[in-house]
């Protein structure tokens, strides 16, 4: 590939042999066909080789194809082509007077990309980004299109895929009336006598923030939808400044703060859809967890964080409602999301992440399959129930592996 092409955060290059941005279905259809290897790049905010095809492989993206973003007010939903981003979107269906239930903590991730690794929010209620998914277009190894809707037996496999199935020109999205949402951040809340169950619940969607220099958490965000009761939150004060996840950063890309209550779309993200959030100088990883366990695995963290804190930017503790697709990290059970913002130095971070898996493991941690990890196919077997029905469903829609990758293949056995 003459052209450089790399993930935003700048630790992968990707190795394919060609990259292509079709401008049409049918260039993207020929392209597909023609390939014997070939994958989707998104808008390229996972951490790791996921979206690559490998050195003989085909690399797409297909942001270039038209943007189409059809909403039904009527059945309140919204079909939206494979390469639109969240920003986009959200702010189509809001001027429709619409809205989704969550959003990531950006808005400039691709909706196809996202719901490919389970990307999530936070809330004890909300689901995955792949949750208001009701129908999946996919055009697959043979350059067909198959329609998988909510209801179909391959639903469970389809949304959650990894890139794996084919290409996915469209989604349909379930939507609800549009919402206000206004931000609360407090500050200090000690992990000494954390009730994690009421903090979690105490307003729709809640983070915590800590960098593990000290047991506890600097910063809890309460994210309130206005229609919805006040947050009661006795166990931390209020920020008396505008806060960034970093600490020492400034907030100025933050969404607002101090309860100014806005637009959904303008306050479930952390950061603001027309700033960039930072300059990529970072890496991610994220374990997903029994949310019955979470005091218990703060506490197995708390028991590394001195291994931990010296590579830490962040670390973010969500919750993620129970997930029905097969290979989504919350699958079955209701979740709570532990994640590291790492600085940027893989070599460093790789050996403190296996420290990490090693304390998690008695809590049969999934980690996010957009971020760095190290668990191997033979521990992610036990940890995934319908894997093989997965497997099942790639052999059945592309049956010569077109879409494979090695990383799928570590990750998920042959
Ligand atoms: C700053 C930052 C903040 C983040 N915040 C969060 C967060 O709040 N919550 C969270 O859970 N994650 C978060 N992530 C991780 C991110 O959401 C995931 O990595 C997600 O997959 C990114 O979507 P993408 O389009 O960039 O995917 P890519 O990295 O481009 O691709 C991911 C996978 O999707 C496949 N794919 C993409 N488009 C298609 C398509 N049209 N058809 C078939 N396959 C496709 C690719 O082949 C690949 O397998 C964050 C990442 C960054 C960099």
């Amino acid at each position: 590939m003459t052209q450089r092409v790399t993930n935003w955060a700048r630790n992968i290059t990707y190795t394919a042999k060609e990259y292509h941005r079709p401008r049409s279905l049918d260039a993207l259809r020929s392209l597909v066909t023609a390939a014997t290897r070939l994958r989707v790049l998104g808008s390229g905010h996972s951490f790791n080789r996921i979206a690559d095809p490998g050195a003989d492989g085909v690399l797409v993206s297909i942001a270039d194809l038209p943007p189409d973003l059809d909403v039904d007010t009527a059945a309140r939903t919204v079909r939206v082509a494979g390469g639109v981003r969240y920003a986009e979107l959200a702010r189509t269906v809001h001027a429709r007077g619409l809205a989704l239930p969550n959003m990531a903590s950006l808005p400039h991730i691709s909706v196809a990309g996202s719901v490919a690794t389970g990307t999530h929010g936070s809330g004890v209620g909300n689901g995955s980004l792949a949750a208001p998914v009701r129908e999946v277009e996919l055009l697959t190894a043979d350059g067909s299109t198959v329609v998988v809707a909510r209801g179909d037996a391959r639903f469970g496999g389809a949304v959650t895929a990894l890139g794996a199935l084919g290409v996915v020109t469209a989604l349909t999205l379930d939507l609800e009336p549009a919402y206000e949402v206004e931000q609360h951040v407090f500050t200090e809340l000690p992990l000494a006598g954390l009730d994690f169950e009421t903090v979690a619940a105490a307003a729709y969607s809640v983070s915590l923030f800590t960098d593990w220099r000290e047991p506890g958490f600097r910063q809890v965000w309460l994210k309130r939808r206005t229609d919805q009761a006040p947050p009661v939150f006795p166990w931390a004060a209020p920020a008396t400044e505008a806060m960034h996840p970093v600490p020492g950063m400034s907030a100025v890309n933050c969404t607002p703060q101090f309860g100014v209550p806005g637009p959904w779309h303008e306050r479930l993200p952390h950061f603001r859809a027309d700033f960039t959030p930072s300059n990529g100088d970072e890496l991610q990883s994220e374990y997903l967890l029994p949310r019955s366990a979470a005091l218990d695995a703060l506490h197995a963290l708390d028991t590394v964080r001195g291994t931990v804190a010296p590579l830490l930017q962040t670390c973010e503790v969500r919750t993620v409602a129970a997930d029905p697709q097969w290979l989504g990290p919350a699958h079955g059970r209701d979740s709570v999301a532990l994640h590291f913002t790492w600085v940027d130095d893989i070599a460093a971070v790789l050996p403190v992440v296996r420290r990490l898996e090693e304390a998690l493991d008695p809590f049969g941690p999934r980690p996010h399959w957009g971020k760095v990890f190290t668990a191997s196919a033979s521990v992610l077997r036990g940890r995934y129930p319908r894997l093989d029905d997965f497997l099942a469903l790639a052999g059945s829609l592309d049956p010569t592996g077109k879409f494979a990758n090695d990383f799928v293949r570590d990750a998920l056995g042959e």
